[in-house]
């Protein structure tokens, strides 16, 4: 094993931080910056810093586990752990078909593992019945970004072009806690004379930065980008030639945007004309302009529409496929992006391919060498899946998820796992939901694995193994590969990622997230490549010649010391032929990508969210992170530096609502909604509405936002509501027991 620093990405959230990983003498690693790696130039928020913790054996599994007839959680061999969960799959199959077995994955599993997962689900064991926890992440931006541009890729242009950009609206997004290193990219722009605009309920510490901070109801942001289209095309400024030459469907937009006069936007949202009026002027007075959103208004019952209202005021102002302009979405999980253009996804097959598309069934059937016929159809999204465990799905196979704590009404969903005939978890932790499974698999983490990710920008990165696995611990290829075998599939599961991911690109050549002109080596030598990159003819082999001989030899192989720097700007690499697909970092600068290259206006008016307010549960919930948890929480809650910066949940509250309820900073408070209650801490704070309050979802048990929120699907991307949900608040305790 090398003693050199390993050039590797942290294996959290979807910025994909750079960092140098070396091996130390107790079998873990130690994080160092690295410098070359241009989004993050060596800087990591305390999550990325700290993430070895969760490779210490006092933390994580290094046995399988089976439940055994008293109902307890026992070690048991590889062997018998696989077999159990073969043999349970093979009977649900036999016994109510092949839909009756589930598959739920993540997003943070690599590239090749969602793409020998989704791979797995349809060609073993021939099930429908697979989505993954990315659904409730960005799905909304994804479908309305589909709608409008006719691709989906959540930036499209590299995070560096923010701070050269005239303005920028985050719409309901917090990097300074979500994605702290990415914060210099808007610290810049305000630098270099640019405006930062933050919409969100919450004076955040990201709105602290802002310009112009502007703090709508909750799920009223569809409204909000309707107004303010009404204002530019009342004061004259929409982009006549722009709209002319690069869009089709302006009129039915249009017609929409004059139904929401500003004074009606204000009476909904309770962001004032004048503020209106004023991010109309910051927005459209400068040459470049982009709108950036992320969950606030994407995890809503209406969130396809609410992203396209914001797409639409972006196209009226031709701030859409021109440098420096454009609308993004800043994506949350580690592989957010990349976990769903690979076929984890209900409905698509690898390369981002609709699997009710028969010409895609037919590339990729030829690539797995099976029959397109065999190949299921679409299945149910991910909340729906876990609403039907117990019934109509029987038996469930789960990886790098933790339901019970994340999914919407969590304590439904714990209901429906424990209903389950058969639960088998893969994951690093014994998670909430692991817990419940009768068979638990402890598979291999970020620096004991390669494996390939997409970050936010689009950009394909090679995340490279640091170290070796400790005993007792499997990768999840190596899962599906054994699982495979035992369910009578021999051939088509390699270990190897190197192997997958050379499948992979030929499952996905041709299609819309076109990986085939990427290889291991030029994602050795390069920072990343951003997708399309289709594959121009090049040499044979992939990896350099010093690191053939496979992954051992790749992990021994140290990357130059400054591999941007190897290559003058604008030259091709030696290594690559130059005639090779220079990747696409920046999209739609000549065309969109749909059928006649314009981009699609989509009329969206406002409604309400699912829940409103009323007597009985007469406020506001929103739920969202903190800097020092991620997700679920099931492996930062393990990390002892992370506990003790936030150790707990809590419940933000303004002043007033806590004087109307009788509580002070730090007494309980239960919040009650139609779904259940929790009980946290008041935390009393001027920086949130009063008719709102905010809890953060990492926790589970008593504290658990998600016991509170609403399931309420949104009919495209079938994103649950996450952001607004209606509760009453309770005081606890003995003398204000209410
Ligand atoms: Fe890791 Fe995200 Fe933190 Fe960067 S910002 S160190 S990728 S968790």
């Amino acid at each position: 094993m090398q003693n050199t620093a390993t050039p590797t990405h942290c294996p959290y959230c979807a910025l994909q931080c750079g960092m140098n990983l070396t091996p130390t003498p107790d079998g873990t690693v130690e994080v160092s910056e690295r410098a070359d790696f241009p989004v993050n130039r060596g800087a990591l928020c305390g999550k990325g810093r700290t993430a070895p913790a969760l490779l210490a054996r006092n933390v994580r599994l290094t046995s399988p586990l089976v439940r055994d007839a008293g109902g307890t959680l026992v070690p048991a061999s590889w062997d018998e752990a696989l077999d159990r969960i073969a043999g349970e799959l093979r009977r649900t199959r036999a016994a109510h078909g092949p839909d009756a077995v589930g598959v739920f994955g993540g997003g943070g599993l690599t590239n090749e593992k969602a793409y020998t997962l989704g791979k797995f689900a349809r060609v073993v064991l021939g099930t429908s019945q697979i989505d993954y926890n990315g659904r409730f992440c960005m799905s909304s931006a994804a479908a309305a970004g589909i709608k409008a541009f006719g691709l989906d890729r959540g930036l499209p242009f590299p995070l560096e072009d923010i701070p050269k950009s005239g303005c920028v609206i985050l719409v309901g997004s917090n990097p300074a806690e979500t994605m702290p290193p990415s914060l210099r990219f808007f610290t810049e722009l305000k630098e270099n004379g640019g405006t930062l605009i933050v919409i969100d309920p919450r004076r955040t510490r990201t709105a602290e930065q802002a310009d112009l901070h502007l703090a709508p109801r909750p799920g009223t942001d569809l409204a909000l980008a309707l107004g303010l289209l009404h204002l530019v095309i009342a004061e004259g400024r929409v982009d006549e030639e722009y709209v002319r030459e690069r869009t089709t469907g302006w009129e039915d937009a249009r017609a929409a945007a004059m139904a929401h006069w500003p004074e009606y936007v204000e009476r909904i949202t309770g962001v004032s004309v004048p503020e209106l009026r004023e991010t109309v002027r910051l927005f459209c007075e400068p040459e470049s302009a982009m709108v950036l959103t992320a969950r606030g208004p994407e995890q809503q019952s209406k969130g396809t529409d609410t992203v396209g209202a914001w797409i639409n005021l972006c196209l009226a102002t031709g701030r859409a496929g021109r440098p420096l302009s454009g609308y993004g979405c800043l994506t949350g999980q580690g592989n957010g992006q990349g976990g769903r253009e690979h076929g984890q996804k209900a409905d698509q097959l690898p390369g981002y391919r609709k699997l009710d598309d028969p010409a895609a069934r037919a590339h990729v059937a030829e690539v797995w060498g099976v029959d397109p016929d065999s190949l299921p159809g679409p299945g149910r999204s991910a909340y729906e899946l876990l609403d039907a465990l117990g019934t109509d799905i029987r038996s469930l196979l789960l990886m790098a998820s933790n339901p019970v704590v994340s999914a919407p009404r969590a304590a439904h969903v714990e209901e429906r796992i424990r209903a389950l005939d058969f639960l088998a978890v893969c994951d690093v932790v014994l998670s909430e939901t692991a817990a419940l499974a009768d068979v638990v698999l402890p598979v291999t983490q970020w620096a004991e694995e390669t494996g390939t990710t997409t970050s936010l920008e689009g950009r394909v990165l090679l995340r490279r193994r640091a170290i070796t696995a400790p005993d007792g611990v499997r990768s999840d290829l190596e899962v599906l590969h054994e699982l495979a075998a035992r369910l009578g599939v021999e051939k088509g599961f390699p270990t190897d990622p190197e192997e997958v991911f050379e499948e992979l690109r030929r499952a996905s050549a041709g299609g819309p997230a076109d990986y085939s002109g990427i290889t291991y080596r030029r994602l050795a030598e390069e920072n990343g490549v951003f997708w399309p990159c289709p594959a121009v003819e090049e040499p044979a082999g992939s990896l350099p010649e010093a690191v053939d001989g496979g992954e051992d030899a790749l992990l021994d192989a140290p990357l130059p010391d400054d591999p941007a720097g190897e290559t003058p700007a604008g030259e091709t690499p030696a290594w690559r032929t130059p005639t090779a697909h220079p990747g696409t970092p920046r999209l739609f600068l000549d065309r969109f990508a749909t059928p006649d290259g314009r981009a699609r206006f989509v009329p969206v008016s406002h409604r309400a969210i699912a829940e409103e307010p009323d007597d009985e549960y007469p406020v506001l919930l929103t739920t969202g992170r903190v800097v020092a948890q991620y997700q679920s929480g099931a492996q930062t809650r393990r990390v002892a530096e992370l506990n003790a910066a936030a150790p707990g949940p809590f419940v933000e509250i303004h002043p007033r609502l806590a004087a109307r309820l009788g509580a002070a900073e730090g007494d309980p408070v239960a919040v009650v909604s139609r779904r259940g209650r929790a009980v946290a801490p008041a935390r009393i704070t001027t920086a949130i509405r009063p008719d709102t309050v905010f809890m953060p979802f990492h926790w589970p048990g008593e504290g658990r936002a998600n016991s509170l929120t609403n399931p309420a699907l949104d009919p495209t991307s079938r994103m649950p509501e996450f952001k607004a949900c209606a509760v009453r608040l309770e005081a606890v305790g003995e003398d204000r027991a209410g």
